[in-house]
């Protein structure tokens, strides 16, 4: 009796939770269904600065994918990233972003030696700002991903030098040798790679050995607790020194204050990135943020 009753119990939940699950289930639809009618160019690209913490000066930007939706507003990438992956339309989004991120880093160029002509690849003594973008692991396991980035290098004319690609640790998790040769070969290129929300994922470490990684980007949420938590502060430290032993470059993900800041410069992270230097920006305002700082106006901190 006790089970028969668990089983009515649980039926008469499931019954009482189906409207819930099913209207998930319909949104998650509908949006599947605006994105398959969607234009790619009604998507949008942000960039968000990836700042020296030493100086505060722009290293570079990620670029960051937004829809901006006729009746939904802005939908986030968390949104309908998963979506595009699953259905495949994240191979053609991805190309898309790639091409738009390459053409910004060309302008940023364009812009920077303009203002202040001297030897090619150099602005105010500083290098110029790179662009890195993320790529998904479908997108970079379908079969045509080297022949899109040759494509997009050409297309843009961006250096390859200036461009970083975001993975994560999932297309790492087992040794796959065309994962592999691929990335040697994007490396060749003069592409640089890096390991997106680094600590998150459940690869083996051996991976940092065997694949050509130039940088790791130290996930968000070992950064959130940085000024309360002395484990936390233990293991951003480690991924530091370890990077460094490595001859990586670290990036701290999701800085929001100036104690997160000051603990990652006292343990000698060079990078960091989040809303206390600078929102995701427009193309424009990002070219701004560029254009004040090689006028020696100080935008650090003030965005
Ligand atoms: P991600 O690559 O780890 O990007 C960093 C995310 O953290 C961005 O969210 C950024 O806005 C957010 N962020 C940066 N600093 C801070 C901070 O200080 N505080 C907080 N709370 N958040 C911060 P966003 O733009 O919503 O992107 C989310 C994820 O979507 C990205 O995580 C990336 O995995 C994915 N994504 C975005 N654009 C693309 C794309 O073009 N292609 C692919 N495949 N994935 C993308
Ligand atoms: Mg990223
Ligand atoms: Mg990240
Ligand atoms: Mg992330």
């Amino acid at each position: 009796l006790a089970l028969y009753e668990a089983k009515t119990a649980g039926k008469r939940q499931w019954r009482r939770y189906h409207p819930a699950l099913q209207s998930g289930m319909v949104e998650r639809h509908a949006l599947q269904e605006s994105l398959d009618r969607a234009e790619i160019e009604s998507f949008k690209v942000v960039y968000q600065a990836i700042v020296e913490l030493g100086s505060g000066r722009v290293a570079g930007f990620e670029a960051l994918l937004r829809w901006p939706h006729s009746t939904r507003g802005m939908v986030m990438p968390e949104q309908f990233i998963p979506l595009a992956e699953e259905s495949g339309q994240i191979v053609p989004l991805g190309s898309w972003v790639l091409v738009q991120a390459s053409k910004e880093a060309v302008a940023w160029h364009a812009m920077l030696t303009e203002r202040n002509p001297g030897p090619p690849g150099v602005a105010l003594g500083a290098k110029l700002p790179y662009v890195s973008v993320n790529v998904s692991p479908r997108q970079f396991r379908d079969r045509s991903f080297f022949e899109v980035m040759q494509w997009s290098l050409d297309r843009s004319g961006i250096d390859p030098s200036s461009l970083v690609l975001e993975l994560t640790e999932g297309l790492l998790l087992r040794r796959d040798d065309r994962v592999l040769k691929e990335m040697r070969a994007l490396t060749e290129l003069g592409i640089r790679i890096a390991i997106d929300d680094f600590g998150t994922g459940y690869s083996s470490l051996s991976y940092l050995r065997e694949f050509p990684i130039s940088i790791l980007k130290i996930d968000k949420s070992f950064i959130d607790e940085l000024g309360h938590s002395p484990q936390q502060y233990a293991l951003v430290e480690g991924i530091t020194h370890l990077a460094d032993t490595l001859g990586m470059k670290v990036i701290a993900e999701g800085v929001e204050n100036t104690t997160q800041r000051d603990l990652l410069i006292s343990m000698g992270c060079p990078l960091g990135q989040g809303f206390l230097f600078s929102r995701p920006l427009d193309s424009e305002s990002a070219q701004s943020l560029l254009l004040a700082e090689s006028s020696g106006i100080p935008t650090h901190g003030t965005l």
